[in-house]
């Protein structure tokens, strides 16, 4: 990515933009990326499955700043924070980390979007809402579209996350409807890459720790269920060209990779990468996990000139390498 505007026009504009979740993974990327196009950023974050460790680069910057603050509590504009544009990205991403307290999920999810709506509404700022393809479910569509309006579960372990996503998009869209506030949603499908944390429980940072380890990698049921994985910068350029886009393009829209793979196919790519001598062990396939997921891009193709650049194989290399560089300077890499 190098940070143009349909690969012509570099942004250079010292806006004010407030980042929720900022120092989780997209959370430090987005921050990064627009502390490079010259905004002045504040990252808010819990640090529940965040980590200051992702945003050293940063903490020093003259036009970035750090805030510890939990979104489910009130924000107030006259304490720093007003804002032009807003990004709430705050909720644990992990089935295995928002499971640990779902209340705690679904009151991030609803309450948090509440509050960053209001502070947005206070400030007059566009604000930006990290929604999901879990939105979709178990999708009985092939792939998904923006149009489709899921099949999701109002009762089981993920519903936590997946209801309060969407709640929170209605959220979203009541504030546009009643306020007329200048609203972005995206429906992001699995990203990954550096700064995942390395026992999130996701199926790339799993994969590939237990690669480098040398220990047995887990594939949950047959691993035919697919997947498809988009590289963080690739998704970071989808955020910042949304965010960018005219105010009557509100989305929802699909940001994601149509790369469809098998978890199987996807271990066996991490092997090869890594050149790994761990085998693979089959576990039952956790309640509710989607089958098949594949978004549909043409809207985001087509309303803001975007689509994944960075193929597999390459977004798997920076990764693993990444990975790699910091399993070295912590824990030591056990069967090596
Ligand atoms: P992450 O867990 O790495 O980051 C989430 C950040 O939010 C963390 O830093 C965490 O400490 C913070 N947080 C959680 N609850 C909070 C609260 N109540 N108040 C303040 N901060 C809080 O996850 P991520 O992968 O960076 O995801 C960022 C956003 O993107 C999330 O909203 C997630 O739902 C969405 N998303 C991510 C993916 C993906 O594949 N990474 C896919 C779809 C949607």
């Amino acid at each position: 990515m190098d940070g143009t505007l349909n690969g012509n026009k570099k942004r250079k504009i010292a806006r004010r933009v407030l980042v929720s979740g900022g120092a989780g993974f997209l959370g430090a990327h987005l921050c990064a990326r627009l502390v490079e196009d010259g905004c002045h950023v504040v990252a808010l974050d819990n640090l529940a499955t965040g980590s200051i460790d992702n945003l050293t680069p940063l903490l020093g910057h003259p036009h970035f700043r750090f805030v510890r603050h939990d979104i489910v509590d009130p924000l107030d504009a006259r304490a720093g924070l007003q804002a032009e544009r807003i990004f709430n990205l705050a909720c644990c991403a992990s089935p295995a980390q928002y499971q640990i307290d779902p209340v705690k999920t679904l009151r991030t999810c609803v309450d948090g979007a509440l509050n960053m709506l209001k502070l947005a509404q206070a400030c007059g700022a566009r604000i930006f809402q990290a929604s999901t393809s879990e939105v979709y479910g178990e999708p009985e569509q092939h792939p998904q579209k923006e149009g489709y309006r899921g099949a999701v579960s109002t009762v089981g372990p993920r519903a936590c996350y997946d209801e309060g996503k969407r709640c929170a998009e209605t959220l979203f869209f009541d504030y546009h409807r009643l306020h007329s506030t200048d609203i972005k949603v995206a429906r992001i499908f699995n990203t990954y890459g550096p700064m995942m944390q390395l026992d999130d429980g996701r199926v790339v940072s799993n994969l590939i720790v237990q690669a480098l380890r040398n220990e047995p990698m887990t594939i949950h049921g047959d691993g035919s269920q697919t997947r498809s994985f988009c590289y963080v910068d690739d998704l970071i350029e989808g955020i910042v060209r949304l965010m960018d886009a005219p105010a009557e393009f509100t989305g929802p829209v699909n940001l994601g990779n149509p790369t469809e793979v098998t978890v199987l196919e996807l271990a066996r790519r991490i092997i090869d990468i890594t050149g790994s001598r761990s085998r693979l062990v089959h576990r039952p396939m956790p309640t509710d996990d989607p089958t098949r997921r594949c978004p549909d891009i043409a809207l985001a193709r087509r309303a803001l000139d975007w689509e994944p650049r960075v193929s597999l194989d390459e977004g798997l290399r920076r990764t693993v390498a990444w990975f790699e560089r910091r399993l070295m300077s912590g824990t030591l890499m056990s069967g090596a």
